[in-house]
């Protein structure tokens, strides 16, 4: 860059190299990079090396970048749900309550979460457990189909992203995320075979990512979900972003 186009990197450039070396699992090299910059390292940065150890389960180093960002941007709700996140897959729940603890006492409060779907020119927003909407049963109903046919072709719900304590309620709560009620009303509204688009204000959880792949390859539609960081596109059940984000 610096040599051929005469352009220094900034830090949107060195949070992709991060966030390339995280999906190849090179989180120390990406960590080295880091701390190699000549420029003081951002959020961004920060955030994409966090990312990556939530994604690898790397309890030690997301633990120590977290620190980081706590300091760097305290009332970022992200960065204490993706810690939350690594303690939880460790099995470490007591310190993911701390975190959750810590979250309160830095007066974070996590933003609700919501999704949106265009139908024919108009945007309709779903809430968590939404029932709002004019078509609310109906769209319930398709949810209970697409969860029966999902779980029929091998998914199994992933409850460490549900919040709420108490096992059967928790895997109920994950049904009711606003990425899957849009799912729900995108097959009930848009005609068949038509890609379903879908916004989400927050990152989707890995259980709706795993819900999205299923039901790609249940309903044979392509499924695209734009989270807060970044495209999901949901084929023959798989998804572009290799289950990396
Ligand atoms: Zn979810
Ligand atoms: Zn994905």
């Amino acid at each position: 860059m610096s040599k051929v186009h005469g352009m220094n990197p900034g830090h949107e450039h060195y949070a992709c190299m991060v966030d390339l070396l995280g999906r190849a699992g090179q989180l120390e090299e990406a960590k080295d990079l880091i701390e190699s910059m000549p420029i003081k390292p951002d959020s961004s940065v920060w955030g994409a090396l966090l990312g990556a150890c939530a994604s690898h389960g790397n309890l030690e180093m997301g633990r120590e970048v977290a620190e980081k960002l706590f300091e760097l941007e305290p009332h970022n709700p992200g960065n204490y749900v993706l810690l939350c996140n690594i303690y939880s897959k460790h099995g470490r729940l007591k310190e993911a309550d701390e975190v959750r603890r810590l979250m309160g006492v830095n007066g974070v409060r996590k933003e609700a979460g919501c999704s949106w779907i265009d139908v024919k020119n108009k945007t309709h927003i779903f809430k968590v457990e939404d029932r709002s909407h004019p078509r609310s049963n109906e769209i319930y109903q398709v949810l209970r189909k697409v969860e029966e046919l999902v779980k029929k072709n091998g998914y199994v719900a992933e409850t460490q992203y549900a919040v709420n304590s108490g096992e059967d309620y928790k895997e109920r709560s994950l049904w009711n995320h606003s990425e899957r009620l849009a799912l729900a009303f995108g097959i009930l509204a848009l005609p068949p075979g038509a890609p379903i688009r879908i916004m989400k204000n927050l990152r989707t959880c890995g259980d709706c990512h795993t819900v999205m792949k299923f039901a790609s390859k249940t309903f044979e539609r392509e499924i695209i979900v734009r989270d807060i960081n970044r495209f999901h596109r949901f084929t023959k059940g798989l998804c572009s972003c290799r289950d990396y984000w």
